[in-house]
């Protein structure tokens, strides 16, 4: 297909375009994608951010969200979604830029992209999908991968220790980092809604549910039984806090781990910028 054959009126993205729209990839029945995109396309809604927000899409089954929230987005390598939402954001400081990342994308070959986009403060949200699983490419267990579960390469279970992103995040610098479920939805809607408020980093990690690679493999059941697992492990961090080891075994913490206020990457540029300029005029 010919450029020219795309760019035309028909075909804007903004305008829901036929070229990314019309294919045949969807999800699974039962996959809580839809969740989140769901929650993320309300609170665009609500904001009425629909033509200031810019979405950035990685590899794997999370790459599907740009055919279902009808926003500009751009695709990136495996991994490198924040690094081109650095270069959004830094462009066009005033879009409201995130990125939707599986953990197969984001937590392993996506790590450093995440850890340097934290320290140096960009002013982008990182919407996190966490099934523990890579989903798209036959169910290879990720780092977030609970340890004793069962993937395609860890075939007698799992013995890698559970990555925990979200803290991981908040250590790194972000000013905003939290954990919700796709179950606690209005938690993860209030969740999105800070991110996108604070300035800088945010990441608001949605553990999540594939019935496909991770529910079979694992005998979770249906994907309503997957729901109600998530319902019954996450534990929020007030009530963690008196637990003790052995009754946390299986279960994991939602809360917001970090919300604090830090300088923001293009206003320290900009700041820089002035001083230059005004050392030039000494
Ligand atoms: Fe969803 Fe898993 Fe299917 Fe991917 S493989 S679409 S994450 S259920
Ligand atoms: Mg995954």
């Amino acid at each position: 297909m010919d450029v020219k054959d795309i760019i035309k009126e028909e075909n804007l993205v903004y305008k829901k375009s036929e070229v990314l729209t019309d294919n045949v990839m969807h999800y699974c029945p039962g996959c809580t994608h839809g969740v989140v995109h769901k929650v993320i396309a309300e609170v665009i809604e609500e904001k009425d951010i629909q033509d200031k927000t810019i979405g950035v899409s990685p590899v794997g089954c999370s790459v599907l969200a740009y055919n279902y929230i009808d926003i500009d987005w751009h695709e990136a390598a495996h991994g490198r979604a924040p690094a081109v939402a650095t270069a959004v954001s830094r462009l066009m400081p005033d879009k409201y830029v995130f990125t939707y990342q599986g953990d197969g994308d984001l937590a392993s070959i996506g790590s450093a992209e995440i850890l340097h986009a934290c320290n140096r403060g960009e002013n982008i949200v990182v919407v996190f999908i966490n099934n523990g699983i890579y989903g798209m490419t036959g169910g290879q267990y990720s780092p977030t991968t609970p340890t004793n579960y069962f993937g395609t390469t860890a075939p007698y279970g799992n013995i890698d220790r559970t990555f925990d992103i979200a803290q991981l995040a908040g250590a790194a610098g972000a000013t905003y980092a939290a954990r919700s479920t796709v179950f606690h939805v209005p938690q993860l809607t209030n969740y999105i809604e800070n991110a996108l408020r604070k300035k800088g980093f945010s990441l608001v990690e949605a553990i999540s549910t594939c019935p496909t690679s991770f529910g079979r493999r694992n005998k979770k059941g249906d994907a309503v039984d997957m729901i109600k697992w998530l319902k019954d492990s996450a534990v929020t961090t007030t009530k963690a806090a008196k637990m003790s080891e052995e009754e946390m075994d299986g279960k994991f913490t939602i809360g917001e781990f970090k919300d604090t206020e830090a300088p923001e990457y293009v206003e320290e540029y900009d700041k820089l910028i002035e001083r230059l300029k005004g050392e030039d005029n000494e």
